[in-house]
C-alpha cells in the first residue's frame, strides 16, 4: 500500500490550534499519522506551504449560474446540469472538497460526483426549497408567469407547502428523492420579488411538522431566515442552522446560543446581487433595492452573533454570485470580528460538525478521510487564498 507523505509543511489541523510544522501521512484514503520526521513512499514536498483539511462551503447552489431573469429563462432546461459540472470543478479547485447544496442539485448530481463521473466536492443536498405560496421559493411574477430559481423535475419535486399536512407530504417527498437535509424558508428573501426579508413565512405548527419528519429519518433542517421573528420561529422549532441571519436581534442570538443553533452567514451573497446588477443582469427593481438595504445590517448582525459566541459555519450562497468566488467569504467573516483561525475552523471542523461529518472530515488527524489542501504561503492571507491553492486531494487521491 502506498504511503503518501506531505512533507515539511505548516499544518493547520482544523481544530483552531496554531499552525505548526508537521508531516502528514496518508494511506488508503485516510490520514494515518501527523507529526515530525515521518516517512512515505510518495513524497509531496510541502516546504513553504500551509497544509489544510479540505474546505467546506455549507451553502451553495451548483445548478444556479446566474440570477438575471432574462438570462435564466432563455437557457435550455438541461443546460443547468452541464453548468453544475463546471461549477463543481470550479469549486473543487478552490480547495473546497465538501459542499452542502441548499436547493437545486438532485440525487443524480450527487451520485455522479460520488461515482467519479464528474470531479467535484462531495455533496450534501437539500434538493428543493420548501416554501409557502407567495414565499421565498415561489417564482410567481406579477405578469402571471412563474419563474422559479429551480424548475421542478422528477428528481427535484415541487416543494410548495401550505399547512401542516402539505408540509408533511413535501418533507417526505424530498426525503424520498434523496434529500440529506431539508431546506425551508422561514422568512422572505432578497431574490424573491414578491416578499420582504423581514416578514415571517410558515407558522411554528408547520415548522414543527417539518422538523419532526426530518428527525424521524435522521435528517436536519436548514432555514433560509433573515427577519428576526422568522429566525426565532426556526430556532424554536429545532432547526439546525440559520442561513443568512440578516436581522438578528438580541433575543434571536440568545435563543440560538441556548439551542446550539448554527449560523451560516453568506455575507458575500447580497454583495454579489449588487455586483450582478451593476454588471447588467436583468433583476427586478425590488430585488436590487432589498440587496442595498441588507448589506450593512447583515454585517452588523453577524458581528453581534460572533461576539456573543454563536456557532458559525462558512457558506456563500454561490450561484447567487459566481462559483469560484467562494473564498471571498473568509475575509468578510474576518471583518465581522472572527480571528483568522476561527474563520478557517468555520470552514473546516465546524462546517463538518454542522453537516454531521465531523467523525471523518474537517480535520487533519489520524483516522480522518484524507481531504488535504496545499496552500502556497500563509493560509491566513484570505484575499490571496484562491490564487495560492497548489494541490487539492480528496480521499487520498490528487484531484487538482
Ligand atoms: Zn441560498
Amino acid at each position: 500500500m502506498t504511503r503518501t507523505l506531505f512533507a515539511g509543511g505548516t499544518v493547520f489541523d482544523g481544530t483552531g490550534s496554531p499552525p505548526a510544522q508537521a508531516d502528514v501521512v496518508v494511506e488508503d484514503g485516510r490520514i494515518v499519522d501527523v507529526g515530525a520526521g515521518l516517512d512515505g513512499d510518495r513524497v509531496v514536498d510541502c516546504t513553504g506551504t500551509t497544509v489544510l483539511p479540505g474546505l467546506f462551503d455549507c451553502h451553495v447552489h451548483v445548478t444556479v449560474s446566474e440570477i438575471g431573469l432574462l438570462q435564466r429563462v432563455q437557457k435550455p432546461f438541461s443546460y443547468q446540469f452541464y453548468e453544475a459540472a463546471r461549477n463543481l470543478w470550479t469549486t473543487l479547485k478552490l480547495g473546497i472538497t465538501t459542499v452542502r447544496d441548499a436547493a437545486g442539485a438532485d440525487l443524480g448530481i450527487k451520485q455522479a460526483v460520488a461515482d467519479g463521473l464528474i470531479p467535484g466536492p462531495r455533496l450534501e443536498i437539500a434538493i428543493g426549497l420548501i416554501s409557502p405560496t407567495g414565499g421565498h421559493g415561489d417564482g410567481w411574477m406579477p405578469s402571471g408567469h412563474c419563474v422559479p430559481m429551480s424548475l421542478p423535475h422528477p428528481g427535484r419535486p415541487d416543494a410548495t407547502a401550505d399547512g401542516p399536512d402539505e408540509m408533511r407530504r413535501v418533507a417526505r417527498t424530498l426525503l424520498r428523492a434523496g434529500a440529506d437535509v431539508l431546506k425551508v424558508c422561514t422568512t422572505g428573501g432578497v431574490l424573491s420579488p414578491r416578499d420582504d426579508p423581514r416578514h415571517s413565512q410558515f407558522t411554528l405548527e408547520e415548522l414543527d411538522v417539518l422538523v419532526t419528519e426530518a428527525t424521524m429519518q435522521g435528517r436536519a433542517v436548514m432555514a433560509h431566515a433573515q427577519g428576526a421573528e422568522g429566525i426565532k420561529n426556526a430556532v424554536r422549532a429545532g432547526i439546525r442552522s440559520i442561513e443568512h441571519g440578516i436581522y438578528l436581534d438580541d433575543e434571536a442570538i440568545e435563543l440560538m446560543l441556548a439551542r446550539g443553533t448554527w449560523l451560516v452567514p453568506t455575507l458575500v451573497a447580497p454583495v454579489n446581487v449588487l455586483r450582478a446588477a451593476a454588471a447588467g443582469a436583468s433583476l427586478p427593481v425590488a430585488v436590487v433595492e432589498k440587496a442595498k438595504e441588507v448589506v450593512e445590517v447583515h454585517a452588523e448582525s453577524v458581528q453581534r452573533a460572533v461576539a456573543a459566541g454563536v456557532r458559525v459555519a462558512m457558506g456563500t450562497d454561490s450561484g447567487v454570485g459566481p462559483h469560484g468566488t467562494n473564498l471571498e467569504e473568509l475575509e468578510l467573516m474576518r471583518s465581522c470580528g472572527m480571528s483568522p483561525a476561527d474563520v478557517l475552523v468555520a470552514a473546516t471542523s465546524s462546517a463538518a460538525r454542522l453537516l454531521g461529518m465531523d467523525a471523518e472530515l474537517g480535520r487533519l488527524a489520524p483516522g480522518y478521510r484524507a481531504d488535504v489542501v496545499v496552500i502556497s504561503g500563509d493560509a491566513y492571507d484570505f484575499p490571496s487564498l484562491a490564487a495560492n491553492v497548489r494541490e487539492v486531494w480528496q480521499d487520498g487521491v490528487r484531484a487538482v
